[in-house]
């Protein structure tokens, strides 16, 4: 479902430039829960923003979903980010904007009529737990609430992917606990492929199928997460 090929990151040119990302291979199957750790500073999150161009690789090939995302022209961009939600550590929501207004968002942008927004928020607002929030202004909600109206905007086009950018890092642990068994439970009910990254060993043992190792900028190693955790 994303496949990284060779992909290289440089910021800057000339003896300031930063290598932040180098020559790094990476998969991710329909289906599969792939964490990226590593320490603050490795790449991580430099090479989560190129799955979805939102960092432009200095080399290398991004498909997802067999589509070569280096490829495309601006114009085209916008379609094929419909298929790869992403959600932060900050949520990034509209504080002007109701909860429903919020995941409302990106299926206007898409032309949906209102009618329709109105169905598929409400589904959206299910799916996360939040059906009583809907006029809700962000400001009110907890930190994990705002978690979940995040994820319901980052699902409204349908993806098939969806990146997490340190998703739980700004969450007590209870809440962390709970976001995360919601991942999973799209995981498993919408077949979401999910790429994640961390700097929490605790994430990667809850959710993750796989796991990739990077360290300035290299990945170091790469593998399920059972055979992982039994060898390490
Ligand atoms: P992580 O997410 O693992 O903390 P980052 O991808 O944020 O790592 O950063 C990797 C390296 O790239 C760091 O040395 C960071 O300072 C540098 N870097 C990140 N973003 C930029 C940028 N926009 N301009 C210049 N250097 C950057
Ligand atoms: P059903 O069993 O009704 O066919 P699914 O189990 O496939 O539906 O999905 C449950 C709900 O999630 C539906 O409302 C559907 O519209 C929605 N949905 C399906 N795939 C995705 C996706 N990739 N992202 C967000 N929502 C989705």
């Amino acid at each position: 479902m994303i496949k990284l090929i060779n992909i290289n990151k440089r910021y800057g040119d000339g003896p300031q430039a930063v290598h932040a990302v180098r020559n790094i291979n990476l998969s991710v199957s329909p289906g599969q829960i792939m964490g990226v750790i590593g320490e603050s500073g490795a790449g991580k999150s430099t090479l989560i923003r190129c799955v979805n161009m939102l960092e432009q690789p200095t080399s290398g090939q991004v498909l997802v979903d067999n589509q070569d995302l280096t490829l495309l022209k601006a114009n085209q961009l916008p379609a094929a980010r419909r298929n790869i939600g992403m959600i932060f550590q900050h949520f990034n929501l509209l504080s002007s904007r109701t909860v429903f207004a919020n995941v409302a968002l990106p299926l206007e942008l898409a032309g949906m009529s209102k009618a329709a927004i109105k169905n598929r928020v409400h589904e959206l607002l299910e799916l996360v737990g939040l059906s009583n929030r809907a006029h809700t202004y962000p400001n009110a909600l907890s930190g994990g609430q705002k978690q979940r109206v995040a994820i319901a905007r980052a699902l409204a086009p349908k993806p098939k992917v969806l990146l997490c950018d340190e998703a739980t890092s700004a969450l007590d642990p209870n809440t962390t606990h709970s976001i995360l068994n919601l991942l999973k439970d799209l995981n498993r009910k919408l077949g979401l492929t999910i790429l994640l990254i961390t700097h929490e060993m605790q994430v990667v043992k809850s959710i993750c199928d796989r796991v990739a190792i990077i360290s300035d900028g290299e990945l170091i190693e790469e593998g399920e997460v059972a055979w992982f955790f039994a060898n390490a």
